[in-house]
């Protein structure tokens, strides 16, 4: 039996260790920290339970599949509901935007709220329907780095609609000739923000993104979004997978060229091939001796990095919903500040998530759990102490303000997490949420390969190479790396 060693359990790791172990390989994975998950972890602060880094789930057909493809039923292991509402948006001037799951009537809420029309509203996302139809077979699905990959009917005839994708513009370009009114405008700008990115540098092709939300839908598992990493757990365990807990990989080992195993604790483990899903940057820097790091890798973007304030809230909020979003009163004005100065905006969006309010348990009765997130530059040594006090007094003020209630004296226990939290958890380097930015419109192309070219049996899967961050993409990497494998 040939044996495949995966380098840490984020989910794309876990992703790859039940393809290869349905695909008859001996499957370890080692993992550095003493849970599976990655970014997606969670803990508890008293009797209060948080997810503490991704909340919204799109696209969960990507991880049914993966039972299916084991021949069990999803449903023993993972179940989850659609939300009807995906999102509520709060704007200064007390307009409050529900982003209805159900097209017509998100559309009429846009109409009602703003100046543009619901058929504006259609356009745009028949306009990202397109993109999707058009990018998925090529950017998503498959190697972009391999010649076979373009040998297929599907893929050449999206090729011949690539002029259609909207790539030499910005998104915020694309957005303002399709809506006048600027609340419109920044709720689909804010999109760029679901892959780290700038609205205002990164190609209107990412306008594809409003299409997964609004076409496929946004879900919250039931038991949470840790539910996602530790049902795949148990499938891969039921598959026979090992997993090592605490196991720090500090060497891939390379014989000929050619893979032959990894160090962990100063002992080599064999195996025929190895799966990396630490962030491609570190597995050059740290565990690949004697290899640097490509030159197109080094010189990317990285993506944005989070601040998250994780509350325990004494009392309930009817008026907010899984998902909030408060706006600055200048989303350019933000942008800049972490793109180009790489610091905290006084008046930062703010993202509430409240998961208890789907699972009411993950709070004592009467209270909520608030994970409070803004975007932040990744970390290029900033003095974020300093940052973090000023911006924690900057979102209470602006939330205290937008409720009609002091938000201070809610606070009944915090735990915070910022880039270099990220960056030590989890082996991201910076911190970033999401790899590399796709601030340009080469992102998709200068993403690293899902192998190595120059170590035969080597692979790498996760938010930081082809095809990109979040639950989706990390879990197509895994896919993609998959259909590599001889
Ligand atoms: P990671 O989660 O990065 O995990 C890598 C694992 O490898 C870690 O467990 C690490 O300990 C281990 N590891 C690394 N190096 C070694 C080594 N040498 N030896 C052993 N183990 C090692 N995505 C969404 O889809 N929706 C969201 O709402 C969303 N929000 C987010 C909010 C936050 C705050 C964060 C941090 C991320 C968010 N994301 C979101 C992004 C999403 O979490 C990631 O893209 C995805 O989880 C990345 O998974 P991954 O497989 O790349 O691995």
């Amino acid at each position: 039996m040939s044996k495949a060693i995966v380098i840490g359990a984020g989910i794309a790791g876990i992703a790859s260790a039940i393809r290869l172990a349905i695909k008859g390989y001996q499957v370890d994975v080692f993992e550095a920290g003493p849970i599976a998950g990655g970014k997606l972890s969670e803990i508890n602060l008293g009797e209060f339970r948080f997810d503490t880094g991704p909340s919204l789930f799109t696209m969960p057909q990507y991880v049914d599949e993966l039972f299916t493809l084991a021949g069990k039923d999803p449903g023993e292991y993972f179940q989850y509901e659609k939300l009807e509402t995906v999102c509520n948006y709060f704007y200064e001037d007390g307009t409050r935007i529900s982003a209805f799951a159900d097209r017509t009537k998100f559309s009429e809420e846009i109409a009602e709220k703003t100046m543009d029309s619901a058929e504006s509203v259609i356009r745009f996302l028949e306009k990202s329907k397109d993109i999707y139809e058009i990018t998925n077979s090529v950017f998503l699905q498959r190697s972009l780095h391999k010649f076979s990959s373009y040998l297929n009917w599907r893929t050449f005839r999206s090729l011949l609609r690539f002029s259609e994708i909207d790539a030499f513009r910005s998104m915020n370009k694309a957005i303002e000739a399709n809506f006048k009114d600027y609340k419109t405008i920044r709720f689909f700008n804010r999109y760029a923000t679901y892959n780290g990115s700038n609205p205002y540098k990164a190609p209107a092709t990412l306008n594809v993104i409003p299409h997964f939300e609004q076409h496929f839908g946004a879900y919250f598992p039931i038991g949470g979004m840790y539910a996602i990493a530790s049902s795949l757990v148990k499938l891969a365990i039921d598959l026979g997978v090992k997993f090592n807990f605490n196991c720090y990989v500090d060497e891939i080992e390379v014989k000929n060229d050619k893979v032959s195993g990894v160090k962990v604790k100063g002992m080599s483990h064999p195996a025929d091939l190895v799966i990396s899903n630490m962030d491609v940057w570190y597995t050059y820097q740290k565990l690949l001796k004697g290899f640097t790091i490509p030159e197109r890798i080094r010189q990317q973007e990285r993506s944005s990095s989070a601040l998250i304030f994780y509350w325990g809230i004494s009392r309930t909020f009817p008026e907010l919903e899984m998902h909030n979003i408060f706006f600055t009163e200048n989303y350019r004005e933000e942008f800049k500040q972490i793109w180009e100065d790489k610091t905290i905006y006084t008046d930062p969006t703010i993202y509430v998530n409240i998961s208890s309010k789907n699972k009411l348990d993950d709070a004592p009765e009467g209270s909520e759990n608030w994970f409070t997130m803004i975007n932040v530059p990744s970390d290029t040594g900033q003095n974020w102490d300093e940052l973090i006090i000023e911006a924690r007094k900057n979102i209470i003020e602006k939330l205290s303000r937008n409720l009609g209630v002091d938000v201070s004296k809610l606070i009944t226990c915090e735990e915070i997490l910022d880039p270099r939290g990220i960056d030590s958890k989890t082996f991201s380097y910076q911190g970033s949420l999401y790899g590399s930015s796709s601030n340009s419109q080469f992102s998709a192309f200068l993403r690293h390969a899902n192998f190595s070219s120059k170590i035969d049996n080597l692979y790498f899967v996760g938010g930081s190479v082809h095809p990109g961050g979040g639950i989706p993409l990390a879990l197509l990497s895994a896919k993609i790396v998959e259909g590599l494998i001889k």
